[in-house]
Order: structure tokens, then C-alpha cells, then sequence
């Protein structure tokens, strides 16, 4: 069977780099940036005080000296500051000219219109103009997530709108006469389509734009038909119906649609069940059934796709060594991905893995910190021993 590193190497190689789009900063998070961001401006823009405080000239320090005035944050002073004297200022407003140095009301004793100043080293608490962030800087590189900070940092550098890869469209089909939405309370032997939200919400969380197509009952013409008409899309995930039950019919619907299968079954635990395949630039993932094996398939070979689809510079997840306390036995053959909570040992993580680690138990991925991987190969992980985990965002 297919090893993971093998699958995930099929994908890559197959998925296209889609055109970049300009977007408003304040719908860019999670946005991918298409070229360098460079500064156009320093940072900070001019030489301004890093404290609430009295700005003078540190030759004058230590020393009793008249107040002459004072500089709210974004209220230039424009006349120098004599010689010998001092001004209020506040942090963020610009340095007078004549002044060098900042004491902090703190450090001051103030009586009247006059302040007693203790020594102070000259520039002392004064944020140089281009200190941050000089022009020309790449503040972002191309290829990056643009997170809280990336964003902050565009933004103070005038980046009302920013390019960013286009977000993948991503149609989401779901497979089996058990399903029925969710506002529909379910009849004998019906479930909800929950794992629907579970990729609509993956796919926004990684910068993709999740279209839910509804259900399509295990008949194959009917699969054949919806899977055709979800080929418009960038991308397109269906579940459930991959595996070689007799009412499984992804597989041969893909062939029916025009789709070519790159593989079929991937030696993993959970989610074996794994179709992937291209129509012209189109991939289509059939992910299996069972909703932890949905989770973890789209973890493993979705995520990262829609990741490369919009040209992100790094498409895996970070990894670290865990230790696994209780250590874990199974046969050779698949890969192993078992949830665990992580805690702080020192300088150790350590993997708790949840008691229920089922491919249809959702409830494991509550709280789920990482995905503790046990190699294919493996038989037995000795008690305490260390193993690679994925590092999930906390959930
Ligand atoms: P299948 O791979 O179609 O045989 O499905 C495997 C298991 O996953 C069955 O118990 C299905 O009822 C369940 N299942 C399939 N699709 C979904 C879904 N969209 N939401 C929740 N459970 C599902
Ligand atoms: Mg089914």
C-alpha cells in the first residue's frame, strides 16, 4: 500500500498554483502573500518618545529645569526646546528638536513649573525613526500566512489592500442514504452530515473558500452526475463512499467523471480509505467515510494542498518530539495518527493520548493538541519512549 510520504508527494506534484487576487487587508487573514512586502516607509516614521516623560538634552541631566511646554502623541512641537529646559511629552509623540533624551515621569520629581531630573545616558528612551523597519525592508516574505502580526506590520506600512493567492474554491459532497442536514431531525437509521462542517471549517482555516454541495445518496449515476457538476470548482472533497463496501461508488464515479486517480488507499490508520485524483487542474480528494478519518485525511494531504494551490512558502504543519508514557503496540503496515492532549514536562512534551481513539469518535478530537505519528513499520513504541507528533493549532 501507499506510504503517506508517498501519497502526500503525488499530491503536491499535482496540484496548480492558482492566480493571485488583491484584497482588502481587513479580509487578508490567512491570506497567503503573493510577492515581498518591502517598506515604502520607515519604522517608526520619526524619532519619537518611548515613555510617558520629560523630554531635554542629556548634557543638562542631573538637574532642576524650567517646564516649558508639553507634546501629546500626535501634536508635533516645532520650536526647539532651549537649552536648559525641559518639556512634557507622551509616549508615541515626535522628539522636539533640540531634545535628545527622555526621563520618565517616574524617574522625575515635578514642582511646579519646574522638574528635578535624575542623570540619564544620552537618546535614553527615544525610538529612533527606522529603528523597526528601514525602507526597503522585506517586512513579509512571499509565501507567507499573513497572521495577526504580518498584518499589523502591512498596515502600518500603508498596505490598505495586499495580493494575495487566490482562495481555492473547494466544493464539499457528501456521500450516503444515512445523511441528512442538520436542521433535519434524523429518521431511523439517518445520521447528520456533520462532517460537512468539519471540512467547510478546516477549508476557511486554511484560506479556502468552502462551498457545501449537500448529499448525494450512495447510487452511482447520482455521484457520477454531482461530481461532474462540482469539476467547476478549484478543488473538490468528497466523503464517504471510497471504500470497498457494496454501496461505494466514488471510485468509479471519479472514472465516470473524467477524473484520473493518482491513488487509492493510503497505509494510514485512520483513513486507509483515500482516493486522489486530477481532472485537468481540478483535484478531487475522496476522503473516507468515517468522520476522524475525514478530520485526519484533510489534515494530511488536503490542508497542504490548498496551502500550495495559493503559493504558501511552508504547506506542513510543525512537528515535535513527544514523549509517549504509555507507549503504544500495533502490526507493521500503516501508519498510525492518534490523538493526544500535550502537556509540559520541563523541557519535555508529553502525549496523553485520548482513551478513544475510534475513526468514527469524534469526541477524540475535542481538545485534540497533536496527532502522535507511529510509523508504518513500527510494531512496538517502548513505554516512555519519544515519537514525532503533529502539531495541531489548539482547538
Ligand atoms: P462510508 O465510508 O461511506 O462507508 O462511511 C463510513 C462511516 O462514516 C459510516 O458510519 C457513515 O455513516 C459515516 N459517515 C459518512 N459520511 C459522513 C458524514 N458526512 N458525516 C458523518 N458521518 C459520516
Ligand atoms: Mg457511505
Amino acid at each position: 500500500m501507499l506510504s503517506v510520504t508517498e501519497a502526500s508527494a503525488r499530491v503536491r506534484a499535482r496540484v496548480p498554483r492558482l492566480p493571485t487576487e488583491p484584497v482588502s487587508i481587513w479580509a487578508a487573514r490567512g491570506r497567503i502573500l503573493a510577492a515581498p512586502w518591502r517598506a515604502g516607509r520607515p519604522l517608526p516614521p520619526w524619532t519619537n518618545s518611548a515613555m510617558d516623560g520629560f523630554a531635554c538634552r542629556a548634557a543638562d541631566l542631573p538637574g532642576e529645569l524650567p517646564v516649558v511646554g508639553e507634546v501629546p502623541a500626535g501634536h508635533p512641537r516645532v520650536e526647539p526646546v532651549p537649552p536648559g529646559a525641559a518639556v512634557r511629552i507622551m509616549t508615541g509623540a515626535p522628539l522636539p528638536p533640540g531634545a535628545d533624551t527622555i526621563v520618565m515621569f517616574e524617574d522625575a520629581r515635578a514642582d511646579g513649573d519646574r522638574v528635578v531630573l535624575p542623570a540619564a545616558k544620552l537618546g535614553d528612551h527615544v525610538r529612533r525613526a527606522g529603528e523597526d523597519v528601514a525602507v526597503g525592508d522585506v517586512v513579509v516574505a512571499a509565501g507567507a500566512r499573513l497572521d495577526a502580526a504580518a498584518l499589523a506590520l502591512i498596515a502600518a506600512l500603508g498596505g490598505a489592500e495586499v495580493e494575495v493567492g487566490r482562495a481555492p474554491r473547494v466544493a464539499i459532497l457528501s456521500t450516503g442514504d444515512e445523511l441528512v442536514d442538520v436542521a433535519t431531525p434524523p429518521g431511523p437509521g439517518q445520521i447528520v452530515d456533520s462532517s460537512a462542517h468539519a471540512l467547510a471549517a478546516m477549508c476557511r482555516d486554511a484560506g479556502a473558500a468552502p462551498t457545501y454541495l449537500g448529499r448525494v445518496g450512495d447510487e452511482l449515476a447520482a455521484t457520477t452526475a454531482a461530481l461532474t457538476a462540482a469539476l467547476g470548482y478549484d478543488a473538490v472533497i468528497t466523503t464517504g463512499g471510497v471504500s470497498a463496501g457494496d454501496h461505494d461508488h466514488v471510485r468509479t464515479a471519479l472514472d465516470g467523471a473524467g477524473v484520473e486517480l493518482a491513488f487509492w488507499k493510503v497505509a494510514m490508520k485512520p483513513g486507509k480509505p483515500l482516493a486522489f485524483g486530477v481532472r485537468g487542474a481540478t483535484p478531487v480528494f475522496g476522503l473516507p467515510g468515517n468522520p476522524v478519518s475525514t478530520v485526519i485525511a484533510f489534515e494530511l494531504f488536503v490542508r497542504p494542498a490548498l496551502l500550495a494551490m495559493q503559493g504558501a512558502a511552508e504547506v506542513d504543519r510543525p512537528r515535535a518530539p513527544v514523549v509517549l508514557p504509555a507507549g503504544y503496540r500495533k502490526p507493521a503496515g500503516r501508519a498510525h495518527f492518534l490523538r493526544a492532549r500535550l502537556d509540559r514536562d520541563g523541557e519535555r512534551l508529553v502525549a496523553r493520548l485520548h482513551p478513544r481513539q475510534g475513526s468514527a469518535m469524534m469526541s477524540s478530537m475535542i481538545g485534540c493538541h497533536a496527532l502522535v505519528e507511529i510509523p508504518a513499520d513500527a510494531e512496538a513504541v517502548a513505554p516512555g519512549a519519544t515519537v514525532a507528533a503533529i502539531l495541531l493549532e489548539a482547538r
